[in-house]
């Protein structure tokens, strides 16, 4: 069962990296459920009998992995899929990708991502990371299943235990907290201080009017429980899209340099915010800068690439990528 684990786990990991359509990724983990439910003796009965299909949740593809992880055999379709959602990089993108030790924004089961905190982090840690900054949503934006008070209360009890487990390896504590239209944050002060690291973003009323939009970032630029600014303009670039917000970025970026919070490059591939002449006037300012996947799914934590890239074609010096320091200097930075 091991083997059949295994295959269909590497399967889902492949698909998120490619940012396959939800559909795909439902069908393995249905897949998933259904190879539970009936068992290894079942399954090697059907491999066999080639009549794995005929179980309700088992289609061909998900049948023809099934099946090459019970005869132990290479799976084509597995061995495409990887080679199809391999992340590719430059070779000045690859200078930043070694000197990153962790990524500062991810989701996990506890939002609205799509694995659990302990597989988002050995994930993180086969990649060679050091550490990862776990951002769930907070309360406000509920379509996400955004975390109250009491249930990051509990999170916080669930990072410690893992961290405990993994060593050196650490989770650090923190959240996605939305900004508010008059820029304050949906969490309180007292739990704010608690967390590890704090990333704060803008997930509604992305059309206000430049003069408002400017103000709200920099009121959260400028709490002083704010690390990180994420996928600041808010763009979407991939589907339906989404145009950027649009606020004064000499202003939000002059208090990003002045209370030091960092400006994320969001490495997810219908955001890839902010776009490269905003990013390039960020470096103008000596902004620090964090790159992070904002990934929901272990194998989107390859995404770094993308950021990377983008960093070397804006000539983002390392020294201000905010990943690039040690557990230990992440954390007295964000203090
Ligand atoms: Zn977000
Ligand atoms: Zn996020």
């Amino acid at each position: 069962m091991e083997r059949v684990d295994e295959a269909i786990e590497k399967a889902i990991y492949f698909l998120d990296r490619e940012l396959a359509p939800s559909s795909k990724l439902r069908a393995f983990s249905k897949a998933r459920e259904r190879t539970h439910e009936v068992g290894i003796e079942e399954l090697e009965t059907r491999t066999t009998d080639e009549t794995l299909t005929d179980l309700e949740g088992i289609g061909p593809s998900t049948a023809t992995v099934i099946a090459n992880a019970i005869r132990g055999v290479e799976c084509d379709y597995l061995t495409k899929l990887d080679a199809r959602s391999r992340v590719r990089i430059t070779t000045d993108g690859q200078r930043y990708l070694d000197a990153l030790r962790g990524d500062c924004h991810m989701h996990s089961t506890w939002s609205d991502g799509g694995a659990p905190i302990e597989a988002m982090a050995r994930a993180a840690r086969a990649l060679g990371h050091e550490y990862i900054v776990l951002t769930d949503h907070s309360a406000r934006l509920t379509i996400a299943h955004g975390l109250d008070e009491e249930r990051l209360e509990r999170q916080l009890d669930e990072i410690a235990s893992l961290n405990d487990q993994l060593e050196p390896f650490r989770i650090l504590t923190g959240m996605e907290v939305d900004i508010f239209e008059d820029g304050s944050l949906d969490l309180s002060d007292a739990m704010l201080s608690r967390l590890d690291v704090v990333v704060a973003s803008v997930h509604s009323k992305f059309r206000m009017p430049s003069d408002q939009m400017t103000q709200r970032l920099v009121v959260a630029v400028a709490n002083p429980h704010v690390n990180i600014i994420g996928h600041i303009t808010n763009r979407k670039v991939i589907g339906g899209g989404r145009v950027g917000s649009v606020f004064n970025a000499e202003i939000v970026f002059a208090a990003c340099a002045r209370f030091d919070t960092a400006v994320e490059i969001n490495c997810r591939p219908e955001r890839q915010d902010p776009p490269e002449e905003l990013l390039a006037l960020a470096v103008e300012w000596k902004c620090s800068i964090a790159i992070d996947t904002d990934a929901h799914a272990p194998g989107q934590l390859e995404w770094q690439a993308f950021g990377c890239d983008k960093a070397a074609a804006c000539g983002v010096p390392i020294e201000s990528v905010i990943n690039t320091l040690s557990v230990e200097e992440l954390m007295s930075w964000a203090a």
